[in-house]
């Protein structure tokens, strides 16, 4: 019997250790993860880099509070500030968190409250970002809901053109939706929404919690669709798996978030913020995100090619290290042929196979995924 509350439906893997792509269970099996924690282990498990950072911290001081300065909370929001949109950063613990920030900020800046998001969205787990996210099942038993939030269909300009008027807030969205299925927003979809907050002096909110910190090539997926939010919020693979959360916003906005107005215990903590800090001075570099882009492009043309032989493969898309495999059917046996395999990947909605890689991942571990791939999907055509 669990001493745990079932939220979740667990693999049958009990984890022991972790390093680089690779997950070793107490069995001693070894997979490649291709989960990443959920978009989170963006440089892989334990890179010695950030894991020297966090051990250098642990000698210095784990827990002050917000209460005192904390020089290293400047420089990574400083860093942040300068690979995006925002000016200013609220450090938190969680993408929920950064969200439910975000939301709160609109409401305090434009003394509006009606916020616009999208269906198959994800936002979070708290009651406004749960409220944000456009999915019946993720409100389900938990109503009355915040109010107000309006769902739009997604890339869906002239539905967004009649219900936007002075009395929005913000608009959420991610530029491309993750729990969704790998659902990429069209440039001229994002491109009407920042215009019409524009018009309508209401805040353009990316949610960047899964897309953010290089998962698709750029530091902040938006940048592939040349926009400029007023708020963008990370989380997932900030702090390569130390808990941590941030809301970037433009300098405009300060004013809203005075002392008193928001806050958090453990948000901005010294531990979570070190390992955010050696990540970011990883994943914001160049070249490394030109070999992120190259080695993904490599992978899913290869992917593509290979998955050409399966009728039941709809689609193959997505942008640097997140992937989408779009079939008919037959998600929950792929994933698991795969997992017995050695390849763990995630779904994304009924019929999305979600790959998820460490952005550090060598062309060796791609190799050997593509192998696993179509080992899987060829034995589970047969048993059809
Ligand atoms: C995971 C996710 C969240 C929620 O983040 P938590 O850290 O689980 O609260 C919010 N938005 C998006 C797009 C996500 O993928």
């Amino acid at each position: 019997m669990s001493s745990l509350f079932p939220t979740y439906q667990r693999f049958d893997i009990h984890v022991k250790a972790g390093k680089g792509t690779q997950l070793i269970d107490e069995k001693g099996k070894t997979y490649l993860d291709f989960i990443a924690g959920i978009a989170v282990c963006n440089v892989g498990h334990r890179h010695p880099e950030v894991q020297k950072a966090i051990e250098e911290q642990l000698n210095q001081v784990w827990h002050v509070s917000n209460l005192f300065h904390q020089s290293i909370q400047e420089e990574v929001a400083t860093t942040l500030a300068n690979h995006s949109s925002g000016d200013a950063v609220f450090f938190c613990n969680s993408g929920a968190e950064a969200n439910e920030a975000a939301i709160k900020l609109a409401r305090k800046h434009t003394k509006k409250h009606k916020i616009i998001t999208f269906t198959k969205s994800f936002h979070g787990r708290t009651f406004a970002t749960m409220t944000a996210t456009g999915q019946a099942k993720i409100h389900d038993g938990f109503g009355p809901l915040v109010n107000e939030f309006v769902y739009l269909p997604y890339n869906d300009e002239e539905a967004l053109k009649n219900e936007m008027d002075d009395t929005v807030a913000a608009i959420m969205v991610e530029v491309i939706q993750g729990e969704g299925g790998v659902v990429l927003g069209t440039e001229s979809f994002l491109k009407t929404i920042q215009q019409l907050c524009e018009t309508y002096e209401a805040l353009f909110i990316v949610d960047e919690v899964q897309t953010g910190i290089g998962r698709t090539g750029k530091p902040f997926a938006y940048q592939h669709f040349h926009l400029s939010p007023d708020i963008i919020t990370a989380a997932k693979g900030l702090g390569s798996g130390m808990p941590i959360g941030a809301m970037i916003g433009k300098s405009y906005l300060k004013e809203a978030f005075g002392p008193g107005s928001h806050g958090t215990t453990f948000g901005g903590n010294p531990i979570a913020l070190a390992s955010a800090k050696a990540t970011l001075n990883i994943i914001f570099n160049d070249s490394f995100l030109v070999e992120v882009l190259e080695k993904s492009n490599e992978f899913k043309q290869k992917l593509s090619e290979m998955l050409k032989a399966y009728s039941f493969v709809t689609d193959i898309r997505g942008k640097g290290f997140m992937i989408g495999i779009e079939c008919d059917d037959h998600q929950a046996a792929l994933l698991e042929a795969m997992r017995s395999k050695g390849l763990l990947a995630l779904g994304a909605g009924p019929h999305v196979i979600r790959l998820l890689p460490p952005l550090t991942v060598t062309k060796e571990e791609l190799n050997q995924a593509l192998q696993i791939i179509e080992e899987s999907f060829s034995e589970t055509k047969i048993t059809l």
